[in-house]
């Protein structure tokens, strides 16, 4: 691949086990330096993509190329392009944060040189210069996280994997977490691909592709597909939602049912959801209101509701 081909391409990547496909022809063209999410919940094959993408596993099907490399001819060179932080630590415990560090430095083959160098701007960048000679175990989750992070880009690679970077952490540390990766992307220029099932923090993603039983479903800029649901999103509790959500739809449009709970798009203004508010007090246990966000565009998209103008077809369609 030439020099200007995209940072990361890949043409129906699939992957099977036995029956199951986690990886269901996954398409995908990341040009240099954008911040991509690959969204979607728990199972829907974001780990399986990323580990194929990484070289960590063999596709089934169909080719990648990171980097220029591609994934299943030139795997040596792909991992010298790039950094990998999954969800399991990489951090030895043992070691100071600082050493963790150079240690990270020296397995990448850094010249000597460099590595005190290196380390000191990514402990800046991370907010760990006072850390430093606290071992790892003494770190808190969130400072972890953050160090596992600096020595997945301590050998200066073109691109950084993510595999849920702010799994199991609490919101400021997810906050700092994706402070930690603008900053990143600002000082390094570093392309950065990313996997969460926190679907309303991507907001920040140049990009996003939703992934849903191993098929991307929909992808765009996070702010126009939030944007493209409408001002608002009201939840009604009922007593009896299908039946609700029946008679409503004429009014309201399509809605989803969960539980006791309805949730219909709404496009109109403030006034208009306060007569709506008046008019169904009688029907309905509870109505709120509230600003739409990327979970609620995934489920939108995946009970057929919303149409995205760049929506991948079924293979059927194809
Ligand atoms: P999570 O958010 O929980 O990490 P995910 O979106 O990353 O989920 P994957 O881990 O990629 O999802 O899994 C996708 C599907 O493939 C799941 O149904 C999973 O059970 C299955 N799967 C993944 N790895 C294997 C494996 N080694 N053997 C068999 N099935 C697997």
């Amino acid at each position: 691949m030439s020099s200007d081909c995209p940072a990361i391409r890949a043409i129906g990547l699939s992957k099977r086990y036995g029956d199951k496909l986690a990886v269901d022809g996954f398409d995908l063209d990341i040009p240099r330096g954008q911040f991509y999410g690959l969204l979607g919940p728990n199972g829907a094959g974001k780990t399986t993509a990323i580990h194929m993408l990484s070289t960590l596993i063999r596709p089934t099907a169909g080719e990648a190329w990171v980097a220029s490399q591609s994934v299943r001819e030139a795997p040596v060179k792909v991992r010298a392009a790039i950094g990998v932080v999954f969800q399991e630590s990489a951090l030895d415990r043992n070691l100071t944060v600082e050493e963790n560090l150079r240690f990270a430095g020296l397995l990448n083959h850094m010249p000597k040189k460099l590595i005190a160098g290196r380390s000191d701007e990514l402990l800046q960048i991370f907010g760990l210069a006072e850390k430093r000679q606290q071992s790892v175990a003494a770190l808190s989750g969130g400072m972890r996280r953050a160090l596992d992070i600096a020595r997945g880009v301590m050998h200066h690679p073109q691109i950084l994997f993510l595999d849920e970077p702010t799994i199991g952490l609490d919101l400021p540390n997810r906050r700092n977490i994706w402070r930690h990766i603008a900053e990143l992307r600002s000082d390094l220029g570093i392309t950065v691909f990313l996997t969460t099932h926190y679907l309303e923090e991507a907001l920040d993603c140049d990009r996003v592709g939703f992934i849903n039983g191993g098929r991307i479903v929909s992808d765009g800029v996070p702010r126009e597909l939030v944007a493209a649901l409408g001002e608002y999103v009201i939840e009604i509790e009922a007593a009896q939602p299908e039946l609700l959500a029946q008679a409503l739809r004429s009014r309201l449009g399509p809605a989803i049912v969960e539980g006791s709970v309805i949730s219909f798009r709404f496009d109109g203004n403030a006034q208009a959801l306060a007569q709506l508010n008046i008019d169904l007090a009688e029907q309905v246990r509870a109505l709120r209101w509230r600003r739409p966000n990327l979970n609620d565009v995934f489920l939108w998209v995946i009970h057929g509701h919303m149409t995205m103008k760049n929506e991948k077809k079924d293979a059927s369609q194809k």
